[in-house]
C-alpha cells in the first residue's frame, strides 16, 4: 500500500483524503523514511538543492491576547516584556541583510500600542524594505483591513497568520476568546490585495490526523504560498499541556506530506521549536525554507523557544551551514528568492484550481462530523 501510494506521489498523480491519512499515520522508521525520500524527491524537482533563510525580527512581545499554548499570552506574568524601537528594528535587518538572508519577518504579539498607533507600523515596514531591499513578512496577529490596505501599500510582502488548527472546537481551546472566522477572512482580504498568505499548524495539541488532511484543504482553498507545522512546546505560565506521544514526528510526517501535496510551495524548517539540533530532520523531510535566524546578543527573542540557541549564535547563517552541507544542500541566491516571490505574486489572480495540489477533496470534514 505505501509503495503503491508513494508511486502515485512520484508521478504526481492526486492522491486521496484515505491516503493522505495512510501516509500521516506511518510510525514504523523505514517507512517513514520511505515518505521523506519522496519529498526530498520532489522538492529537489521543484527547488533544487537551493534553501531559503528567514530572519527574524521579534519587534514586541506585548500582546492582548490569552492564547492557551503562548508564552507570550498577556496573563503570564513571567514572560519576557520588550518593544524595540524603529532604529533598533532597522539596523537588526540591515544585520540580517548583510548575512545573507532572504526576508525579514516582523512578527508582534497583538500589541495595542502599535494596533492603536498603525502609522509607526507602516513607517516600520518602509523604513526595512528601504534599508534591505529585501522582501518583509508581516506577523502582526489579526489586523484591520485599514491596515492590510496600508501594509500592501507600504509593500509588505507576505503576511503570515497561523490559524494553528482548522478544528474549529479545538482551535477555540487554543485562541482563547477569538474569532476563527476573522482570522480567516483577513487572511483571504491581504491575499486579495496582492499580498502572500502564510498559514500554519501546531501539532502535539489534540489534533488527529484527520483534522490534519481537513487543514490541508483549508490550505488548498486559500492559496497559502507559504506553509508551516510546529510542534507544540510546553511554556511555562500557559495552560495547554502536550498530547502528543510521538514528539515531533507528526510535524517531520505534516512536512512531508505537504510537501508531496503542494510541491511548489515553500515549508519552513523553524529554528524555533529545538533549535539548530532538529533542522536537520526538518530539512531531510522536505523543507525548503529555515525560518526564526535570530541574530545573538541584541536581546531579540523567539516564540516557542524564547532563548534557545540565540545567544550561542547557533540560530545564524553561520550557524546552519554544516547542517545545509550535511543535507546536500546549500542556501540559496537572494535573487532566486526575490524572483520566487515575484513568480508567486504575478499567479495572485489564477485560479487556485491551477495551482499544484496533490489531493482529490472528498470533504474530509463532513467525514469526521458525521
Ligand atoms: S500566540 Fe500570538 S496572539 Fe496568541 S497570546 Fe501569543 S503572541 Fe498573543
Amino acid at each position: 500500500m505505501l509503495d503503491y501510494i508513494l508511486n502515485k506521489c512520484l508521478q504526481e498523480d492526486i492522491i486521496s483524503d484515505d491516503e493522505i491519512i495512510y501516509l500521516l499515520n506511518q510510525r514504523e522508521k523505514g517507512k517513514v523514511e520511505k515518505i521523506f525520500s519522496v519529498a526530498r524527491k520532489i522538492r529537489e524537482k521543484y527547488f533544487g538543492s537551493k534553501i531559503f533563510l528567514y530572519g527574524f525580527v521579534y519587534f514586541s512581545t506585548y500582546c492582548k491576547n490569552d492564547c492557551n499554548f503562548c508564552f507570550y499570552r498577556k496573563s503570564n506574568s513571567i514572560s519576557v516584556r520588550y518593544r524595540k524601537k524603529i532604529d533598533e528594528i532597522v539596523e537588526t535587518a540591515r544585520q540580517l541583510k548583510e548575512d545573507g538572508i532572504h526576508l525579514i519577518d516582523l512578527t508582534m504579539g497583538e500589541d495595542k500600542y502599535f494596533i492603536d498607533h498603525p502609522e509607526y507600523l507602516v513607517e516600520m515596514v518602509k523604513a526595512v524594505k528601504s534599508a534591505t531591499d529585501l522582501p518583509v513578512m508581516i506577523s502582526f496577529g489579526v489586523i484591520t483591513k485599514e491596515l492590510v490596505d496600508m501594509m500592501a501599500d507600504s509593500g509588505a510582502d507576505w503576511y503570515a497568520l497561523y490559524q494553528e488548527t482548522h478544528n474549529k472546537e479545538l482551535f477555540k481551546k487554543l485562541r482563547k476568546d477569538q474569532s476563527y472566522d476573522e482570522r480567516m477572512e483577513i487572511k483571504k482580504y491581504a491575499k486579495s490585495k496582492g499580498i502572500l498568505i502564510e498559514e500554519g499548524l501546531l501539532t502535539g495539541v489534540g489534533n488527529k490526523v484527520e483534522d490534519t488532511a481537513h487543514s490541508f484543504e483549508v490550505m488548498k482553498s486559500l492559496g497559502a504560498s507559504q506553509i508551516r507545522t510546529m510542534t507544540f512546546v510546553p511554556q511555562e505560565g500557559a495552560p495547554t499541556k502536550e498530547q502528543n506521544e510521538t514528539g515531533y514526528l507528526s510535524e517531520l510526517l505534516n512536512i512531508a506530506v505537504m510537501r508531496i501535496l503542494f510541491p511548489n510551495v515553500l515549508i519552513p524548517a523553524s529554528l524555533d521549536v529545538d533549535g539548530l539540533r532538529g533542522l536537520e530532520e526538518r530539512l531531510m523531510a522536505g523543507a525548503n525554507v529555515v525560518t526564526s535566524i535570530i541574530p545573538p546578543h541584541k536581546g531579540f527573542a523567539g516564540v516557542a523557544n524564547s532563548e534557545t540557541d540565540i545567544e550561542e549564535g547557533y540560530r545564524t547563517i553561520e550557524g546552519i551551514q554544516e547542517t545545509l552541507k550535511k543535507c546536500g544542500l546549500k542556501q540559496a541566491d537572494v535573487e532566486d528568492y526575490k524572483a520566487w516571490v515575484n513568480s508567486r505574486k504575478e499567479m495572485g489572480n489564477i485560479k487556485i484550481e491551477n495551482i499544484n495540489y496533490r489531493c482529490k477533496t472528498t470533504g474530509i470534514r463532513s467525514r469526521l462530523s458525521s
